[in-house]
């Protein structure tokens, strides 16, 4: 067992870190404020390599690998979740076209997508239950239109990260009949009949865009649809168990060490009772717990995304990844919070808003009642 990361993943480790500091760190307090996803920042980050790590060479990609996007998402993830949560689903959103895309698809979006020209999002969840995608009302026919096959979408999805930023989403719909076929579609922006709806202003995650989507009798050509019909659950659940949730303990990853660090850089400031409070044992022992958190949280993390990187069976393996990050981040937040006392509610320190950005790393890609769900199945088969 070698825990050393390649001398290629250090590297990559740095050039993430040196962008979030310098490209990242000063967009934070204007996302705060404005709420707003900076356009600059998709095509900086594709320049960096950070969206085509996961995309074959030859689709213009760096195929580095899904660790290597861990620790990417780690080091902007310490900066900025929300800049970390916008860059992992534009990976996700690449994920079903590397996985089903034909030919055609893939030489036409790939290069784009590695490069941040174009970007890309996940559309499932609907007003219906996220936890539920086969609840999910938005419907597609076969029609013929102009002398073009295709199909036509209607419905509308909620809480889409990315969903006015995004050039393609890669859309699950059903058909209408009462044992329905589940298919994915790529659908491009510009299309008639797709549109934006509403964003929605969160308390946390500042300015990563989460939005509605809006089909209304919305023509995809027959070249837009993604992998075999009826293949569109399977296709699109692959994704998020394996890509969305390894996203989310990237996110979870970089709020940790960004706690820890706030935490122990307060501590050996604060003065109390004539020496830095770090000296203290009740603080040793918050700080020795979020070290803890940081550390079973990687090693779950990393192990995932090495499994995935190997092709091995991995959905319970990210599940655990992404339970215990999160979960993990929630602690430490609160643990950082309080080492600064009063201080850690006030808008000086940014431990109140990795108190508001935590909780929100539960319910993207599926809750933790849903990891466990996974994770009990895979140890009762
Ligand atoms: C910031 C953010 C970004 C997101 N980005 C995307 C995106 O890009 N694309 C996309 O498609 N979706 C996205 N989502 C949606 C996300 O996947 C859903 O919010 C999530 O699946 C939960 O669905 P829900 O919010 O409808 O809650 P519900 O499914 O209604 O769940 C409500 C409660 O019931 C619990 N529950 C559900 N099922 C069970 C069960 N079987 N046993 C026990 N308890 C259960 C849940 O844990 C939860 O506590 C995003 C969500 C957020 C908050």
């Amino acid at each position: 067992m070698d825990f050393k990361l390649s001398a290629e993943q250090e590297i990559l480790r740095q050039v993430a870190r040196e962008f979030a500091e310098t490209r990242v760190a000063p967009l934070v307090p204007i996302m705060e404020k404005e709420g707003k996803w900076p356009d600059e920042l998709g095509p900086a980050m594709g320049e960096a390599g950070f969206l085509g790590v996961t995309i074959p060479e030859r689709y213009g990609g760096s195929g580095l690998g899904h660790l290597a996007r861990m620790l990417i998402l780690e080091e902007v993830g310490t900066v900025s979740a929300a800049v970390a949560m916008a860059l992992q689903v534009f990976v996700l959103g690449i994920d079903p076209i590397i996985n089903a895309g034909s030919e055609e698809q893939k030489e036409r979006l790939l290069p784009a997508l590695a490069e941040g020209q174009r970007l890309a999002t996940v559309a499932i969840t609907e007003a219906s239950g996220g936890s539920d995608p086969t609840a999910i009302t938005t419907t597609y026919r076969a029609e013929k239109r102009d002398g073009a096959d295709g199909f036509v979408l209607d419905g509308r999805k909620v809480f889409i990260t990315n969903a006015h930023v995004a050039d393609v989403q890669v859309v699950l719909a059903r058909t209408e009949e009462e044992t329905p076929r589940f298919s994915t579609f790529l659908v491009e922006r510009g299309m008639p009949g797709f549109r934006p709806g509403r964003e929605e202003h969160k308390v946390g995650f500042r300015g990563c865009n989460t939005g509605e989507i809006i089909l209304e009798d919305c023509f995809v050509p027959v070249a837009n649809l993604l992998g075999a019909e009826g293949d569109g659950l399977k296709l699109v659940l692959k994704s998020i168990s394996e890509v969305g949730r390894a996203g989310m303990a990237g996110c979870a990853l970089g709020l940790l060490a960004a706690s820890l660090k706030a935490a122990s850089d307060y501590a050996a400031k604060r003065q109390l009772y004539g020496k830095p409070i770090n000296r203290l044992p009740a603080i040793q022992a918050k700080l020795a717990d979020m070290a803890i958190a940081l550390e079973t949280s990687r090693l779950l993390a990393y192990k995932a995304a090495w499994a995935k990187d190997n092709g091995l069976r991995c959905d319970a393996d990210m599940a655990m990844a992404k339970y215990h990050s999160t979960e993990m981040a929630i602690l430490a937040a609160k643990l950082a919070a309080e080492v600064h006392g009063g201080y850690g509610y006030t808008e000086e320190f940014p431990t109140q808003r990795y108190l508001r950005d935590v909780q929100l790393l539960v319910p993207s890609a599926g809750t933790s009642d849903v990891m466990k769900i996974v994770i009990g199945r895979s140890v009762s088969r």
